[in-house]
């Protein structure tokens, strides 16, 4: 089969994505690149019943290689992000709760906590446009310039990584720092990091951990 570890490695996120709540039902999709193809979720299939060969593999121009099913209706969100960042080998879209209210509401996630860092500094939320479409992929790219997050006003997250473990890392920090925001936002006005702290502490996040723990910057210095 085409691409067979990463459909393998696809269709496990898929399925912890739903499990760790950072999605609802079929919605969301997940990538990861596969020497010049891309290995993603078909649309609309129940994640727990997901397996490999059920996994689409596309070209960069979003057309299908290999595969059965119909892919994502996202495809032009992946195949933009990957033709747009050479590093970028793995990409996650969700729609968590607290990231996607945030979304509907403010115009950035503000470095409430300083691992922001790990996501590239405060992340932007992008103009709204209709699911699947050319616009809401070149408004995301736009908006992972500098960043490896970003969130989709009135509509959810994207998340991207040098692997799919890294991506998916930035997923769940996303959201546990958006449902820090909201609880601190009820008790009163958050502090904000300043800027310079976020470098420092992005500086120093490629060193943290253990380098064999698969931690998202341990590799950085290997
Ligand atoms: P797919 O099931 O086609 O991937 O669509 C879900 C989604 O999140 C659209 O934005
Ligand atoms: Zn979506």
């Amino acid at each position: 089969m085409l691409c067979d570890t990463a459909r393998a490695e696809v269709a496990d996120c898929a399925r912890r994505m739903l499990a760790d709540r950072l999605t609802v039902a079929t919605s969301g999709n997940v990538s990861v690149r596969c020497d010049d193809l891309i290995a993603i979720t078909p649309s609309g299939v129940d994640y727990e019943r997901m397996t490999p060969a059920d996994v689409c593999v596309i070209d960069l121009d979003g057309r299908q290689v290999d595969g059965d099913l119909r892919p994502s209706v996202e495809v032009p969100m992946h195949t933009t992000v990957y033709r747009r960042f050479a590093a970028v080998a793995a990409v996650v879209h969700t729609h968590p709760l607290a990231a996607t209210a945030l979304s509907l509401v403010a115009d950035e996630l503000p470095a409430v906590h300083y691992m922001v860092a790990l996501l590239g500094g405060p992340v932007p939320v992008v103009p709204y446009a209709t699911y699947g479409s050319q616009e809401l992929a070149d408004a995301s790219a736009r908006g992972l310039d500098g960043r490896s997050a970003v969130l989709l006003q009135n509509h959810g997250a994207t998340t991207v990584g040098e692997t799919l473990q890294h991506a998916y890392t930035r997923s769940l920090y996303l959201e546990w720092l958006c449902q820090l925001h909201a609880q601190a936002s009820a008790l009163g006005e958050p502090h904000i990091l300043p800027a310079e702290e976020i470098d420092l502490v992005a500086h120093k996040l490629q060193s943290y951990g253990q380098p064999s723990a698969g931690n998202p910057r341990a590799d950085a210095r290997e």
